[in-house]
């Protein structure tokens, strides 16, 4: 009998054996779980393009509950984010980094519609042509916030005392926030007045209506990157294959 069946994105996949894949999907459901898709590679793949990177699908999984390793059954495409790859190398380099984040960030087996919808309404806003860079920092914004791990931008992080509403703000390492002038000098990184702004529409919009990027929302990366590797004690691979991609570009 099936243990369930459940919507999910699929996060990635590694090759198993001579014929099978292990992916790894983030579950309505379930939160994340891996899953051997025995038959999926080979002459006549059984799944064909349905466990792609960031491809919605309905899933029915087999196996033991609380298992680490389940089975899957039925994987029917809902949605592929195949366009929204084909778009630019941007989008593409996006894609891959929006499917390492949110395996970073979602514990095996524990549901989270919020994680669910925010995955599933970026994806569909790069299919709609949004900028893949300010798509990257609204996902990660909503990713760190959504696990408790934004700090305030209106409240000093070492005494709690209001922060100036203008100006640049200054992260310090070892108050994990932002901190007022009295509690400095701050570690860095500093983010920019204007970054602030940026940061303000991305918590206050859908990721469709973003708009462009401009240096503010440059601004925020090395600072969301240092919130991300504090977290996870480690830096994720996609930042620095976009930066290497970008510096071979620009030769
Ligand atoms: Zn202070």
């Amino acid at each position: 009998m099936a243990l369930l069946t459940t919507e999910a994105l699929v996060l990635r996949g590694f090759n198993l054996g001579e014929t099978s894949k292990v992916v790894v999907l983030l579950t309505r459901e379930r939160g994340k779980v891996r899953a051997v898709a025995r038959g999926a590679r080979g002459g006549r793949p059984r799944y064909q393009s349905a466990l792609e990177p960031l491809s919605e699908v309905r899933v029915t999984l087999y196996g033991r509950q609380g298992a680490d390793l389940l089975r899957l059954g039925q994987a029917e495409l809902l949605h592929s984010a195949f366009r929204a790859g084909t778009r630019s190398l941007d989008a593409a380099l996006f894609l891959s980094g929006c499917a390492e984040m949110l395996d970073a960030f979602s514990p095996e087996g524990e549901a989270e519609d919020r994680v669910y919808r925010l995955a599933l309404a970026v994806v569909q806003a790069a299919e709609k042509g949004a900028h893949p860079e300010l798509l990257g920092r609204y996902l990660e914004a909503w990713l760190l916030k959504l696990n408790g791990l934004y700090p305030p931008l209106d409240r000093c992080a070492a005494c709690g005392g209001p922060l100036a509403t203008a100006g640049s703000l200054s992260y310090h390492r070892g108050a994990h926030g932002f901190v007022c002038r009295g509690c400095g000098p701050a570690s860095g990184p500093d983010l920019p007045s204007e970054a602030r702004h940026v940061l303000a529409e991305i918590f206050r919009r859908p990721p469709d209506a973003l708009g462009e990027p401009g240096p503010a929302a440059r601004a925020i990366e090395p600072f969301h990157r240092e919130l991300i590797a504090a977290h996870l004690e480690r830096d994720l691979r996609s930042p620095r294959v976009i930066r290497e991609v970008a510096r071979e570009a620009a030769r």
